[in-house]
């Protein structure tokens, strides 16, 4: 199946007589026949669904479906993007353990691998992406156990060289993490290009209407673990919390994605509900139809700003001559995502009255929504940062980060003339 088809017809398949919309499970428990059965499922020996923090059907279409718009052998869904951003270094992470780290990446993510991960042990080297292959290799230590980027960094903008991020992670015997939230798969498909595992805040384009939080690890199923098989003793040795299950031995390229179901999700427990996988099905039933529309009213959008007196710069890889024109050239001809960022002359003062006069673009914590949406990252995403984290993540104090929606474009750059216009 194609892009369109698979966002339409994956996942739910219903049978004979089955309801044809994916129900909503809305239960925690699954009944068995034997205490036999159910004791099965507890070693993994079958698959079968008992406790929703495990496993829940309607959750598990919604995976399926994303792990195949990717090109993915499985995911999982979490509660938020923060959690899949977590759990897809907590799953083959320990104290004592290191990642590398693009240093443009999400605040959330940045706050998460900078502070919250050090507390358990677990350290991260930031990198300029942009920096050549030799020095972006200096980060790496023997202990380097995963390498992050975003593939279109939120705010920043900056789109990632995947193919050199995936060319040193393998050299240094480890996996390339992408978090893929802003292209979404109907723009990039980081697989292709070498990237092992995807990562998703599915709150943004897949849910796109604002809905619901939610996040997604995907596995690509080509990292070859038993080939590092001393770097990654939770997958290739023996589970003792499972009998001495040894998760690659028994689940081949399921492992990644099995373990952490079956170790962080009964642990930590950071699952969606099956009403917000329903919802977030709904949006990604649309998204293929979405995505090309977000696209081009943010390139009319961009081309607007860029050619506007009173705006200094705009950040948007569709423009010729933006600083990742080429590589998103390269790794998204059909367009990045809908967002993009922008300066006015002057500065933060000259920010606030802007936004604050816009009438259609709302101010709010979100970006990637069907409805235009504005927010000022030095005053709110990114509130935790100091100037020089600032600047290190792409972000000015007068940036404006511009979350093109899909009403028609026409009344979009109506908006941003009059609000232009106050200042
Ligand atoms: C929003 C976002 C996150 C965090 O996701 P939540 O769903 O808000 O927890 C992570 N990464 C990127 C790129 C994001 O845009």
């Amino acid at each position: 199946m194609r892009m369109d088809t698979i966002c339409v017809q994956s996942g739910w398949k219903p049978k004979k007589g089955e309801p044809r919309v994916l129900p909503i499970y809305q239960s925690t428990t699954f009944k068995y026949d034997t205490t036999e059965e159910m004791g099965r499922l507890f070693d993994l020996e079958d698959s079968g669904y008992f406790y929703t923090r495990l496993q829940n059907p309607t959750n598990d279409c919604v995976a399926a479906k994303i792990a195949e718009l990717e090109g993915g052998v499985a995911a999982i869904l979490t509660s938020s993007g923060q959690a899949a951003n977590f759990y897809a270094i907590a799953n083959i992470c320990q104290a004592g353990d290191h990642i590398v780290c693009a240093s443009t990446v999400y605040g959330g993510t940045f706050n998460l691998y900078a502070a919250t991960i050090k507390k358990l042990g677990i350290s991260c080297t930031f990198v300029d992406p942009d920096a050549p292959e030799e020095e972006i290799e200096r980060a790496f230590e023997s202990n380097t156990k995963a390498v992050v980027g975003e593939t279109v960094a939120n705010p920043a903008l900056v789109v990632l060289d995947i193919e050199k991020f995936a060319r040193l992670a393998h050299r240094h015997g480890c996996p390339l993490i992408v978090d893929n939230t802003f292209p979404t798969p109907i723009n990039c498909r980081p697989f292709a290009w070498g990237a092992d595992i995807v990562t998703h805040s599915t709150t943004k384009y897949m849910d796109g209407h604002a809905m619901s939080v939610g996040g997604c690890v995907v596995d690509s199923g080509n990292f070859d673990w038993e080939a590092h098989k001393e770097r990654y003793p939770g997958l290739t040795t023996p589970d003792e919390t499972y009998h001495g299950i040894v998760y690659t031995e028994k689940f081949g390229k399921g492992a990644y994605i099995t373990k952490m179901t079956a170790q962080l999700m009964r642990d930590l427990g950071s699952i969606p509900s099956p009403m917000n996988a329903f919802l977030l099905n709904v949006g990604l039933e649309t998204l293929a139809l979405r995505m090309p529309r977000h696209c081009s009213n943010a390139q009319k959008v961009a081309e607007f700003l860029q050619a506007h007196e009173k705006v200094e710069f705009v950040n948007f890889a569709g423009l010729p001559g933006d600083k990742y024109y080429a590589l998103a050239q390269k790794y998204m001809p059909n367009g990045t995502c809908g967002v993009i960022s922008f300066g006015l002359k002057g500065g933060r003062q000259e920010a606030v009255r802007f936004m604050d006069s816009l009438k259609l673009a709302a101010i709010v914590t979100h970006v990637a929504d069907a409805r235009t949406c504005v927010l000022h990252p030095a005053s709110h995403t990114h509130r935790q940062m100091n100037d020089d984290q600032l600047r290190e993540a792409g972000v000015t104090p007068g940036l404006i980060r511009f979350s093109v929606g899909i009403e028609d474009p026409r009344d979009i750059l109506a908006d941003l003339e009059q609000a232009l216009e106050q200042i």
